[in-house]
């Protein structure tokens, strides 16, 4: 029996797990996996100056968790069995794994690090995320912390349905805690007031939130004396590709070519043509020429806003085709910066290379500031830097729309922006950056205003067309994190496999 043919776009988590379920289980399928990018990993690709891997688009971290996506891991990276560069340096007790692999030696391994998150507010970096505890009641005044105490503790008690995303947040930390740490920080994230989008927000996506029990843990510190920052810093156990996030997606790439799929870099997915609730032809751009093939299957983690529009010959309500069209999302600009040195002074007593701040993420809460979040790659791994004793590799990342002048700036304007920022922290000295490089991700951040109270009935509409899955983030309009995108992949090879779809 001929194979059938499944084309996949996207190379990134959603459309590469997607693509090595379907090959490793079985072998009825032909499978085309094609990217507009040159690049695999989609958002979470590694991204490589002078040759070498040297950041990823965002933090990137992986935690423990999804089961079936750390067993999926596994099979392209093994755990480390055997210390790090740092840990060996620092003379460091580090998890490893019996016959696991040696980062010194080998390239495909997935490290132990102690991940921590912090915040900067005030000229200082604090326990992320913020509560109550003697030094924010120190910088607060006391009337204000007692406030927020009070606040905080309603909250906790008088619990409403969340509606909005600022619902939510009030929930959880109570108003004022809310209004002196979250609210402007949302607000630059997403670009309009928490109060406007919509509660299909779910907390364990894209910026990570506390559970509630760890929160009833910090409610017990409420007015505790914490004297130094040391024994309060809440480190959590994170894993991390030796080359970043990336370069877990560029094995799977490498697996799925060995199993004869083919991968397609450069290559658009322009149009859908459908005949009888099936698409039939996909239209691709492929080095300025356009070419067609025929499908059994698509699977697509094409954002809806694109995708809805290149559907044809499909019934398509003018209702459907405006929600799609009036979709919203934020595009998101990341600035490596190389650095010297550090200013920020590591004052935890928690040994590093180079004793800079161990802070793997950095939420800047600053509401002048428009820098979101900082990542200090040295502490995600040391492999991402020639000379992680010398050197700090940073990652900032920032949220803007496509109309925003923030975007329309070239990239050297982007970079000094982002170095003037950055300096006015005080995190660190202008004099002492090495280099500075631009990414840039259009639709990166779904967002749930605009048209998105509609979205069910564009999905209903898709859901009609009988070969057809979408994923990931993208293709589902939804924050998902890798895991979640990566699982939305395994769900259409399932489904796939299962004969739930009609090929
Ligand atoms: C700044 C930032 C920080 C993040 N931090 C974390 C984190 O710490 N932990 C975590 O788990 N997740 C994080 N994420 C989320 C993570 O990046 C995504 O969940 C994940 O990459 C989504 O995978 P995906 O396959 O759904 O989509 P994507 O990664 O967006 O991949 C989709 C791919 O499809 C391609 N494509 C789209 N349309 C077409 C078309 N018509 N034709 C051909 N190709 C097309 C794109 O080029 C892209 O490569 C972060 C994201 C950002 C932006």
């Amino acid at each position: 029996m001929p194979k059938k043919k499944v084309f996949i776009i996207g190379a990134g988590p959603a459309g590469l797990s997607a693509a090595y379920e379907l090959l490793s289980r079985t072998d009825e399928f032909n499978i085309a996996l094609m990217d507009k990018s040159d690049c695999i990993g989609g958002l979470s690709k590694t991204v490589y100056y002078s040759g070498k891997p040297r950041a990823t688009l965002g933090g990137h971290i992986f935690r423990p968790g999804n089961e079936r996506f750390l067993a999926f891991s596994k099979k392209f990276l093994t755990f480390q069995g055997r210390p790090a560069i740092d840990d060996l340096l620092l003379d460091k007790n580090v998890k490893t794994v019996r016959g696991g692999a040696d980062p010194q030696r080998e390239d495909s391994v997935m490290l132990f690090r102690d991940g921590l998150s912090r915040f900067f507010r005030k000229g200082s970096l604090w326990d992320y995320p913020p509560t109550l505890h003697l030094r924010t009641v120190e910088t607060l005044k006391i009337t204000e912390a007692a406030f927020m105490g009070l606040s905080f503790a309603k909250a906790r008690i008088m619990r409403k349905t969340p509606h909005t995303l600022e619902d939510f947040y009030i929930n959880r930390y109570g108003k004022a805690l809310y209004g002196e740490f979250y609210k402007d920080y949302l607000e630059k994230l997403y670009g309009v007031s928490a109060s406007e989008i919509l509660t299909d927000y779910d907390s364990r996506k894209f910026i990570s939130l506390p559970e509630p029990g760890r929160i009833k843990a910090k409610e017990k510190e409420l007015l505790t004396v914490v004297p130094e920052f040391r024994e309060d810093l809440q480190f959590e156990e994170i894993y991390y590709p030796k080359f970043g996030a990336g370069q877990l997606w560029e094995r799977v790439a490498e697996e799925v070519e060995k199993l004869g799929g083919r991968i397609l870099k450069g290559c658009y997915a322009e149009k859908f043509i459908c005949e009888n609730s099936r698409i039939k032809t996909l239209i691709y751009t492929e080095g300025g020429v356009s070419g067609s093939m025929d499908a059994d299957y698509i699977i697509s983690s094409a954002p809806l806003g694109e995708f809805v529009p290149a559907v044809e010959d499909y019934k398509k309500p003018e209702s459907v085709q405006r929600t799609a069209e009036k979709l919203q999302y934020r595009n998101f600009v990341g600035v490596n910066v190389l650095m010297k040195s550090l200013e920020a002074q590591n004052i935890t007593g928690f040994p590093t290379l180079g004793n800079i701040i161990p802070d793997s993420l950095i939420y800047v809460f600053e509401p002048e500031i428009n820098l979101c979040r900082i990542q200090v790659y040295n502490n995600l791994s040391p492999y991402m830097l020639n000379n992680p004793q010398r050197s700090v590799s940073l990652g900032l990342e920032y949220f803007c729309g496509g109309d925003d002048g923030f975007w329309n700036l070239n990239d050297g304007e982007i970079a000094e922006f982002a170095a003037a920022e950055l300096a006015s922290t005080g995190l660190i000295d202008r004099r002492k950056v090495l280099e500075m490089n631009v990414e840039r991700a259009e639709k990166a951040l779904p967002l749930y205003t605009g048209s998105y109270a509609d979205i069910s009935g564009l999905k209903t509409y898709l859901s009609g067309i009988e070969n057809l899955c979408c994923v990931g983030r993208g293709g589902r309009h939804s924050q998902l994190d890798m895991e979640g995108a990566a699982q939305s992949g395994f769900e259409a090879a399932d489904r796939i496999i299962n004969s739930d779809l009609q090929g």
